[in-house]
């Protein structure tokens, strides 16, 4: 929200021009106008990382991909949200996501609620161009209410940090480097098992995936309920 006083920044995107305060991003302010960037690391309500990099965005001139989560628009600049490099990017990093793990749709939890397959159709992700890597990880069905399959984590972080900065808990971390990284409760421990855990269950419902999930739910059933975010966010931060 504008406040008298704030400073401004005015620049162009796609041609057109816009202004943004100082603490706004090029994808707060894309998303205010409708412009679609599409990303699965970003949630209003928790900081951003630019982890997945689906939302890079071109800047004219200089030619530099930034991240839009994670940047915020400078005096003059001509930005790009759309073209057939960024294009070919983001289908690259989408069958990336797919060859690292797997991610077999029909017989996932999340089934026609997943974020990884909205942006693949929409991307026009129909095939992958690179090797599928087949790891073979567990499964931890040791919580009395939540599973987590990493098979199916596509390391976004978001669990990480709803965990830490809206719940306080900092039940989960990431451990590792490229892709051995995995997400960890605790020092590793059993998520049944875990002395942190609150059981609130904000991870799985902001798990972009299938990865996090309710047990007992059916496939297709596992729709993410995520509301509370932005509102919690603002408690948090002492707004009324
Ligand atoms: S259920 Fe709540 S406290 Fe437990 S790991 Fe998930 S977000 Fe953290
Ligand atoms: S478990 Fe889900 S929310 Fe957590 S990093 Fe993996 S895909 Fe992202």
């Amino acid at each position: 929200m504008m406040t008298p006083g704030t400073a401004v920044k005015t620049f162009t995107m796609d041609g057109k021009p816009f202004s943004a305060t100082e603490e706004e991003t090029i994808l707060d302010v894309a998303r205010e106008n409708g412009i679609d960037i599409p990303t699965l690391c970003h949630l209003e309500g928790i900081l951003p990382t630019g982890q997945c990099r689906l939302c890079m965005v071109e800047i004219q001139g200089s030619g530099r991909l930034v991240p839009a989560c994670a940047t915020k628009p400078e005096e003059g600049m001509d930005i790009i949200t759309d073209n057939p490099r960024l294009r070919n990017y983001r289908k690259m990093i989408v069958e990336l996501l797919f060859s690292e793990r797997n991610h077999i749709c029909a017989v996932c939890v999340s089934n026609g609620h997943c974020e990884l397959q909205s942006v693949a159709q929409r991307l026009g992700v129909n095939h992958v161009r690179f090797a599928y890597l087949h790891p073979r990880f567990m499964l931890d069905g040791s919580h009395p209410k939540y599973e987590v399959d990493h098979n199916r984590c596509i390391l976004c972080g978001r669990c990480v940090r709803v965990c830490e900065e809206i719940e306080g808990a900092h039940t989960r971390d990431l451990r590792n480097r490229g892709i051995r990284t995995m997400v960890i409760t605790d020092f590793d421990t059993p998520w049944g098992e875990s002395p942190t855990c609150t059981g609130c269950g904000k991870c799985v419902h902001v798990c972009p995936t299938g990865a996090l999930a309710e047990k007992g739910k059916s496939v297709a059933e596992m729709a993410k309920r995520r509301h509370f975010l932005p509102y919690l966010a603002m408690r948090r931060r002492g707004g009324k």
